[in-house]
């Protein structure tokens, strides 16, 4: 029996399902979960001794690879100072304004632990803000798992959602309006309906959970009009796309395409804590001065601004900042597309994809699906993400692990290239690829 296995069985034994999160657990792909020893670079290793090329990157955080010496010498130094005080430090200010400088939009920032903490505290503040109750979300968006976060849609355009969880009662949700991402149409018909009700709009600007879409510039023209229309907050939840796919974040891509453009609100996570618990929101000296002790709305954390973890992130942020990083990572990621896709031509399987930064992501149209004249020739939506081929989906993230190519292991999540990958790794990833599909 491999370790793996072993250890699956194990872990089934004390752990709900074997796993601390879901996805981890390999169910819509099926197979056994590799239980991970240790990284280092571009590489994962897994309890049998295999070696395998991440694109899963810890989700997202490790936009340096694991185990960058830099990054391990802050830690390092910072453990030896204490593990956690519940008192402010220096770092905090130092990582508040490392954050703040990257993302104009914002003039302050709360640290936080987790981006489920930071989302869930977002909307909060947007309803203390503005003294309503109502949101907007889009279906395929994930924004952690606080309660009224865990809707689906209902049927018909005005309807609010229903919980997609059990343990969370219809009431909780009452107030989420659940509607498809990049539809300009359904949005304006949800403001004319409850515009005065509306506290927020929460939105991945360009969404990682839904494999990989972007908000296509209409769409965030509309977010961006009708809130201000209607007195409602824009909260961008970058917690996958914050300083992954660019250095300012998605919010920076879509101000350069349209001047002046900014959110109310940013939700962070994930790179700003370099692979340790770390998570963030951001807004206006106005709005988060809502926040306790200053105002009324209260959110508060043992471990927020956690020493560890902000010296983590530092280090990571200051890292990604030095020139040239974002295009070597960009370039590197196209390289990843570019050769996937090709490799899926060779071998007479339909493939698209596409990238920013350093995430990315591809899908397997079915014949019926004809996405040519879409914006780049992609999918827009969830409802058209997951009409993509699931089985062919699968079969291709099993033969890519087999040889030794760590994907998300679903069809609706998106990949991460780090710094680390080299162009072997890549050449490596896409040889991998041709034969995977061809087999
Ligand atoms: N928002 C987005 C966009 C995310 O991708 C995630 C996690 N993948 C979250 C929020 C929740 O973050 P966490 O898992 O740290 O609670």
């Amino acid at each position: 029996m491999s370790r793996n296995t072993e250890l699956f069985e194990r872990a089934q034994r004390v752990i709900p399902g074997g796993v601390n999160s879901p996805v981890r657990a390999f169910r819509a792909v099926g197979g056994t979960p590799r239980f991970i020893q240790r990284a280092q670079g571009a590489y994962i290793f897994d309890a049998d001794g295999k070696r395998y090329i991440d694109y899963i990157g810890s989700w997202g955080p490790m936009i340096l690879g694991h185990g960058h010496p830099e990054v391990v010498e802050a830690v390092q130094r910072a453990v030896l100072e204490g593990f956690s005080y519940g008192a402010p430090t220096e770092r905090e200010i130092e990582l508040a304004e490392e954050i703040l400088k990257l993302v104009p939009s914002a003039e302050q920032v709360r640290l936080v632990s987790s981006g489920t903490e930071a989302a869930m505290t977002a909307i909060r503040l947007a309803r203390g803000a503005t003294g309503r109750s109502k949101l907007i979300k889009f279906e395929g968006c994930y924004h952690g798992h606080a309660d009224a976060l865990l809707v689906k849609a209902g049927s018909g355009l005005a309807t609010f959602g229903f919980p997609t969880s059990a343990g969370v009662p219809a009431e909780v949700v009452q107030h989420t309006l659940v509607l498809p991402y990049n539809d300009v149409a359904a949005l304006e018909a949800a403001f004319a309906a409850h515009g005065a009700e509306i506290a927020c709009v929460m939105v991945e600007p360009i969404a990682g959970n839904m494999n990989f879409v972007r908000a296509s510039l209409p769409f965030v023209q509309a977010m961006r009009r009708l809130c201000t229309q209607h007195g409602a907050l824009l909260v961008f939840d970058e917690v996958m796309s914050g300083f992954r796919v660019a250095l300012g974040s998605a919010q920076s891509i879509y101000a350069k395409a349209l001047p002046g453009f900014a959110p109310d609100v940013s939700v962070f996570g994930k790179v700003i804590g370099g692979g340790m618990p770390l998570a963030a929101f951001a807004g206006s000296k106005e709005v988060m001065g809502k926040l306790a002790p200053l105002g009324p709305v209260y959110q508060a954390g043992t471990l927020s601004g956690n020493p560890v973890a902000t010296a983590c992130g530092l280090a990571t942020l200051k890292l990604i900042q030095r020139p040239g990083f974002f295009e070597a990572l960009t370039a590197r990621t196209r390289e990843l597309v570019e050769g996937l896709t090709g490799a899926a031509r060779a071998a007479g399987v339909p493939m698209v994809g596409d990238c920013e930064g350093g995430m990315f992501g591809f899908f397997f149209p079915k014949p019926e699906q004809d996405f040519s004249a879409h914006p780049g020739g992609l999918p827009q939506n969830y409802t058209e993400v997951m009409a993509t081929d699931g089985p062919r989906f699968n079969a291709f993230f099993h033969g890519m692990l087999d040889r030794g190519v760590y994907l998300a292991p679903a069809l609706y999540e998106a990949g991460f290239v780090s710094a680390a990958h080299t162009a072997g790794d890549i050449a490596a990833t896409v040889a991998a690829a041709g034969e995977a599909l061809r087999g």
